[in-house]
């Protein structure tokens, strides 16, 4: 790689770490956890930037750490001391930046750091020099505090839940970045206006309204002339700091335009705080059965949602599959046909594995990091399938115990794809009742489903905030202080990454 720099090439490095990690969990994240990527590996990972891709091209980009980790517990301060330790020595060795390109989540949780992701942010600007342009990418589920957006020039997150735009959005974010730098235009204006409203995933969701609304608007205020990007987070309601809530940010040339563009879209959120509803019905674990029992669709999905991994939870709670394995309906080999996804333990897929497909095994499995709701629970079963090599889950083990399939893993994974069903000798569309530790229903099992609801169960991502007990976010705070006066939603213009954060923090 050249050291040397000609205009029409800026030099860009890209670095980052993504995880949502719920405060409410007992379990811990470590660093393994986030696959991470380094160097000139950290390019394969965004199909924008192949070789011979005109953003490829249009910049000498330089790949430091990158890391992705499912959701979870909070990360240790050893993971992070080591993450982040890796990503600044890298930076460190680049030749002198142009741009830099932070591909986070926002909400990162980590042991002993308040607001990780504008601490590592600060760190970065350290290394790298105050004269960088910075793009920020975000998961709409990322919270935006003052400084994260003071450090950032640029800053922007998905605008669809499920996050089908995701890539595109990472895309948008670089564009914006390589457009400024060979523009030579001064650093965007950034309008920033946090929305005192902290909800789940599962309310907010933009295939319905009033999300889907709101966020329509986000495309029609980044059409307006002096706007170059426009922002809305949902912010992440699963952990408890003061920058937990959702916020807008509005960037571009022009600040009257940016300003009114984010009093619009804080407007339009804060307008339709009251009309956010879960994406389906809900109801209790036990109701949702006997629902399914009576209902003439098959399959019927239940989301077991309290659990789900996708969201921070631990994912090796044993209330959902203990209560199913509770219920005399299921207890016959021809009873109605249950699948059930998942639970970890490793143990138990050690024994089924040497057992073999066929054979009849007693093991125990799950509770071993969250223990509050259930114990490890306890199935004498036939063993249906075995699978090695996961990603995610290492090795996977069917369990049917009368009519349930209990599907039982080495290490925690997400059920999102049929395949991940038809890999295991199951098939879902044929099944009389499928349950996932999940919230909304990914693409492929929502287009499956011929019924589906979320059962509100208990874990690290209760669906039911307020008997999680958040002590630290600020307040009031909607829904939590459900009648509260209308918040301050003028926008705030936040000074420049290479100036001085004024003022006090809110
Ligand atoms: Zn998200």
């Amino acid at each position: 790689m050249s050291e040397s720099r000609t205009a029409a090439r800026p030099v860009i490095a890209i670095a980052g770490l993504g995880i949502e990690s719920s405060t409410f969990s007992p379990a811990r994240t470590e660093a393994p956890a986030f696959h991470p990527s380094r160097g000139a590996d950290v390019l394969d990972r965004y199909p924008f930037l192949a070789p011979g891709e005109e953003l490829r091209e249009a910049a000498d980009w330089h790949g430091a750490l990158v890391g992705k980790s499912l959701p979870g517990g909070m990360v240790t301060a050893a993971a992070w001391s080591a993450l982040t330790g890796e990503l600044i020595d890298r930076l460190a060795a680049l030749p002198r930046l142009d741009g830099l390109w932070y591909d986070i989540h926002g909400a990162m949780t980590v042991e002993g750091v308040e607001d990780a992701e504008a601490v590592l942010l600060e760190r970065i600007r350290a290394t790298v020099g105050p004269d960088v342009i910075v793009s920020t990418s975000m998961d709409l589920h990322g919270n935006v505090s003052r400084e994260l957006a003071h450090r950032s020039d640029l800053i922007t997150c998905y605008r669809m839940a499920p996050h089908e735009d995701h890539m595109e959005t990472k895309e948008r974010a670089v564009r914006n970045l390589v457009d400024l730098l060979a523009s030579g235009a001064p650093r965007p204006v950034k309008a920033w206006v946090p929305v005192p409203v902290l909800l789940a995933g599962e309310q907010t969701s933009t295939r319905i309204e009033p999300a889907r609304s709101v966020y329509a608007a986000v495309e029609e205020v980044e059409a307006t002339a002096g706007v170059t990007d426009a922002a809305i987070w949902v912010g992440y309601a699963w952990a408890d700091e003061p920058r937990n809530r959702a916020a807008v940010v509005v960037t571009g040339p022009d600040r009257s335009a940016v300003s009114s563009g984010a009093e619009r879209l804080a407007r339009g959120f804060w307008e339709a705080r009251h009309d956010f509803d879960f994406v389906a019905p809900t109801g209790t674990f036990d109701d949702l059965l006997d629902e399914a029992l009576a209902s003439r669709h098959r399959p019927y999905f239940i989301s077991d949602t309290g659990d789900n991994p996708t969201a921070g939870g631990a994912g090796d709670v044993t209330w959902g599959l203990t209560r199913l394995l509770e219920r005399p309906e299921f207890q016959k080999d021809d009873g109605p046909t249950v699948l059930y996804a998942s639970v970890p333990g490793p143990a138990a897929v050690d024994t089924a594995v040497a057992a073999g497909v066929g054979a009849t095994v007693t093991v125990t499995a799950g509770a071993e990091v969250d223990d509050r709701h259930a114990g490890p629970v306890t199935l004498t079963g036939v063993v249906h399938a075995i699978r090695h090599g996961d990603r995610d889950a290492e090795t996977e083990v069917v369990v049917r115990v009368g009519s349930v399939y209990a599907i039982l893993t080495r290490r925690r994974k997400p059920y999102h794809h049929e395949h991940d069903f038809s890999d295991l000798d199951l098939d879902p569309r044929s099944a009389d009742v499928v349950i996932v530790k999940i919230g909304y229903l990914e693409p492929e099992l929502f287009d499956m489903a011929a019924a589906w609801k979320m059962a509100l169960t208990p874990g690290g991502v209760d669906q039911d905030l307020a008997r999680l007990g958040h002590h630290r976010i600020r307040r009031p705070m909607f829904p939590f202080d459900r009648d509260m006066a209308d918040p301050d939603l003028t926008a705030r213009i936040i000074p420049a990454s290479d100036q001085p954060l004024t003022g006090d923090d809110e």
